[in-house]
Parts: C-alpha cells; sequence; structure tokens
C-alpha cells in the first residue's frame, strides 16, 4: 500500500515538472513516505530525517517532505514541530493530493507546514501515478480498515474503509491493460469487505467478475485476504475465474484461539484451518501465504505450540513473520502480561526456521513441472538471467532474452532455493 502510494507522490511531482534525482544529495525535494506497523521503520525515518537536515545544511533550498502513516499520528506531528522544524511538509495519508498544492505554499511561505486531515473526505480519482514495474502495477479498490484488530495501528492511520466505484477501478485497469500491463494486484487492507460502504450490492466477487472480463489483462491478484470475511460465495468464485491466480495470502496471526480472541481477529483456529481446506479443494495447486506475529501480550508457551502447529498443518508457501510490538494508541499496548524481549526473539526463530523448512520443501516439490510464467525483467540477484513470476506467485530465474519480458512463457523448473525457483525455456514447437 506504501510502495503504491509511492508510485503516486512519484507521479504527481512528476507532473509538476519534477525529475527523478540519481539519490537524495542531488535531489531539490526529498519525500519521506512513511510506515508505522511496527517502531524499526519508525526509528529509520527519524535517522533519515537527521541526515537530511545535515544535508539541507549545504543544499539550503532543499524542500524536505514527510508523509504516510507515521505523519498521521498527532504526536509525530508535534515531535516533528518540536524537534525538526527544518522539515517543510508534513502531510497524512488522507491528503497525499495535496503535496503539489503544499509544496507552492511552502516555497512561497518559507515556513513548516502540518496539514494532517482526521479522515479521506472523498476519494480523489485521476491523480496520475509513476508504476514502477513495467508489467505488473498494483491497483487500489478501497482505503481504510474497520477490523481494529488490538494490536495494529493501521486503522487509526488509514480511516474507516471506503470502496472505489467498480467503473473507476475498471477504467484504471483498461488504461493500465493498453499500456501493456498485465498482471494486476488489487490493494486493499482487507479486500474481502470490498463494496459494504457502496449503495449498488457489488462485492469483491461481483469486482472480481468484472475485472476477470477485461480483454487483454492477464492475472488478477489481491491483498490482503482477511480469513473472517473470505466468504463461500468468494471461494466459488476465484476457483472458476480464469485470470485470477492461485495464489492466496491469508494472514491468520496467531494458531491459539485465546490469542485470537485477544487480538480481536474475529475467527478461531478451527474456522482458519476449515477454510483452508475449503479454498484447497476448491483450488487445486493453491498457493497460500500468511502474517504470523509472536510474543503478543499474554502469549504462553501453550499458545505458541499453536502457532507452531498451525503452521506445520497448513505448510503455507512462505509467511511473513512479526515480533508483536507495542504501537501507542492500540488497546494491545496497554494489556498486561507484555512478553520479554528474549522470549519474543526465541519464539521467531524456531518459528522462522519452521517456515523455512516448509518453503523449502515445497518449493522442491515444484521441481519437474512446467509451469506457465509471466516474464518481468532481469532477475535484481543475476543479471546474466532473467526474472518471471508463475500463477501461484513464485519468482523463477531462467536464460532468457529482453524481449520475452511481458510474455507468457513455458518453464520447466530444474531446481529450487527458499525464495525462487530456476527454470528452463520450453520453446512450444
Ligand atoms: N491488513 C492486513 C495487514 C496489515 S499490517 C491484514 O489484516 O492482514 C501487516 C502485518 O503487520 C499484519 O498482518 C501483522 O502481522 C503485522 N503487524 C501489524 N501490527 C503489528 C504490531 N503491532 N506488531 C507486530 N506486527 C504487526
Ligand atoms: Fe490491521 Fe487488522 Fe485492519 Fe489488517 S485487518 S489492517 S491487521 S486492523
Amino acid at each position: 500500500m506504501n510502495e503504491h502510494d509511492s508510485e503516486l507522490i512519484a507521479g504527481m511531482l512528476e507532473n509538476k515538472g519534477y525529475l527523478s534525482a540519481e539519490d537524495q544529495y542531488d535531489a531539490d525535494i526529498v519525500v519521506v513516505n512513511t510506515c508505522c506497523v511496527r517502531e524499526t521503520a519508525e526509528n529509520k525515518v527519524f535517522g533519515l530525517l537527521g541526515r537530511l537536515g545535515q544535508l539541507k545544511k549545504q543544499r539550503p533550498h532543499l524542500i524536505i517532505a514527510m508523509g504516510g502513516c507515521m505523519s498521521q499520528q498527532v504526536h509525530i506531528g508535534k515531535r516533528i514541530k518540536q524537534r525538526f522544524q527544518y522539515v517543510d511538509i508534513v502531510f497524512g495519508t488522507h491528503n497525499i493530493h495535496m503535496l503539489p498544492e503544499l509544496i507552492d505554499r511552502v516555497e512561497e511561505q518559507k515556513k513548516q507546514i502540518i496539514d494532517i486531515w482526521p479522515d479521506k473526505k472523498e476519494i480523489i480519482e485521476g491523480l496520475s501515478k509513476k508504476r514502477f514495474h513495467g508489467v505488473r502495477a498494483w491497483v487500489n479498490i478501497m482505503y481504510g480498515c474497520n477490523n481494529f484488530c488490538t494490536y495494529c495501528i493501521v486503522p487509526y492511520v488509514r480511516g474507516r474503509e471506503k470502496s472505489r466505484q467498480p467503473e473507476d477501478i475498471i477504467n484504471e485497469i483498461q488504461e493500465l491493460v493498453q499500456r501493456g500491463y498485465k498482471d494486476i494486484t488489487l490493494l486493499g487492507q482487507n479486500v474481502n469487505s470490498y463494496g459494504k460502504d457502496l449503495k449498488d450490492g457489488v462485492d469483491f466477487a461481483d469486482l472480481l467478475v468484472k475485472i476477470n472480463d477485461i480483454k487483454d489483462l492477464c492475472r488478477i491478484r489481491y491483498m490482503t485476504s482477511h480469513p473472517k470475511d473470505f466468504c463461500d460465495k468468494l471461494v466459488t468464485t476465484v476457483s472458476r475465474l480464469n485470470k485470477v491466480c492461485e495464489h492466496i495470502h491469508l494472514p491468520v496471526q496467531a494458531g491459539s484461539n485465546h490469542i485470537l480472541k485477544k487480538m480481536n481477529r474475529g475467527y478461531t483456529r478451527e474456522y482458519y484451518l476449515e477454510l483452508v481446506e475449503k479454498i484447497r479443494s476448491a483450488v487445486p495447486g493453491v498457493s497460500l501465504t500468511t502474517d504470523i506475529m509472536v510474543g503478543f501480550p499474554g502469549e504462553t508457551d501453550a499458545d505458541f505450540t499453536d502457532t507452531m502447529e498451525l503452521v506445520r498443518k497448513v505448510e503455507f508457501d512462505s509467511a511473513f513473520t512479526f515480533i508483536y510490538n507495542k504501537r501507542q494508541g492500540t488497546p494491545a499496548a496497554g494489556m498486561e502480561d507484555q512478553i520479554p524481549d528474549e522470549i519474543k526473539v526465541e519464539r521467531i526463530e524456531k518459528l522462522i526456521s519452521l517456515q523455512n523448512e516448509i518453503s523449502l520443501r515445497n518449493n522442491k516439490k515444484e521441481v519437474g513441472k512446467t509451469l506457465e510464467c509471466l516474464v518481468e525483467g532481469p532477475s535484481k540477484t543475476n543479471a546474466n538471467l532473467m526474472s518471471a513470476r508463475t500463477r501461484t506467485n513464485k519468482i523463477v530465474v531462467f536464460r532468457g532474452k529482453q524481449d520475452m519480458v511481458g510474455k507468457l512463457v513455458p518453464l520447466r523448473i530444474t531446481g529450487s532455493g527458499l525464495t525462487h525457483l530456476e527454470g528452463e525455456f520450453i520453446p512450444v514447437e
């Protein structure tokens, strides 16, 4: 979501006549787009702002702007005002579209502007975005979150759920397809609740049906899916639509009912396991990935064992693993029984090592298969190789040519590792 916001920021700046600089030392404006889901990300931002302050001493005309989730928090705005007066603009998540105007104002007034809106007044359509990838593109279908999981800051900094009109989404995708994009990822904090705030009764499954009809679009992805809202209609819909890829990111967060309840996730371990079964029998070969947290307040050894057991049972293809981190203003931050750091670290190490074992094993099972892959460009790790993606969202590196970019090709999988597969191109007779 944040990376996509950065595409919007870059697009608006280019529209205003700016060009992207090689690095911050060569820039006239630096926009820091922040995340506050965890404390480490926040600390990095303060470090970066400190370095930018030094840079501004050498380049006084430099404009420093800070936006994103972190800026949206009142206490952060106060801290910037007191300690980082050289930051010219602070904007939030609901007024990103105002950035060009704020730049004009700061150039005129030459004093710090802090402009944070409490919520999104309306969805602004038609803003230009600079896409960072050539073949894949992100498309927001909704903003905000209504779920209030007790550990999570997102609902406080992104506001309540607001869905875009289906026509606006379709138009954006059609335009992207005309420009050569093949693989679209629909974005929302909880895509399964798309449309609940719209008047015409369109839900996420209906939206997928409409998008599946877009000519020349190859692949549809979506994230994130909340398990509690993954209804039977959606399972059937994703199983029958040919462009919807066989990959579901389904964050479980924890494997113990006691912790799931304290997290306010709205489902039980049994419900989650049943949903996984339902999805696997409806969508053969589906890849499931997840987010898991350890060290939530009150997590006992038995709770953690439940999480490990669930991971062993489901055999996710990969998982983003997190150490629980207190976020100011969330209910969990005030809960008793916060878990000591040593235990959190011990648990996450065990979890990562288990998940790595499973990921390696699952990837190995792909060897020998021939898979339809979409070629994305040169490999990030080896410039002599090309990188492609399977429908199940696995990266395959192979020997190929630049003119294959954007094409669907069959690749025979010849090797596997933790994060990617190796393959060879099979020319079609
Ligand atoms: N809307 C998505 C994810 C949003 S945040 C969902 O519901 O799954 C991305 C991930 O960050 C979450 O899935 C969670 O695992 C992690 N996360 C959120 N708040 C956290 C916190 N306080 N400490 C540690 N991890 C956190
Ligand atoms: Fe945060 Fe829960 Fe909303 Fe995801 S669903 S953004 S974890 S509150």
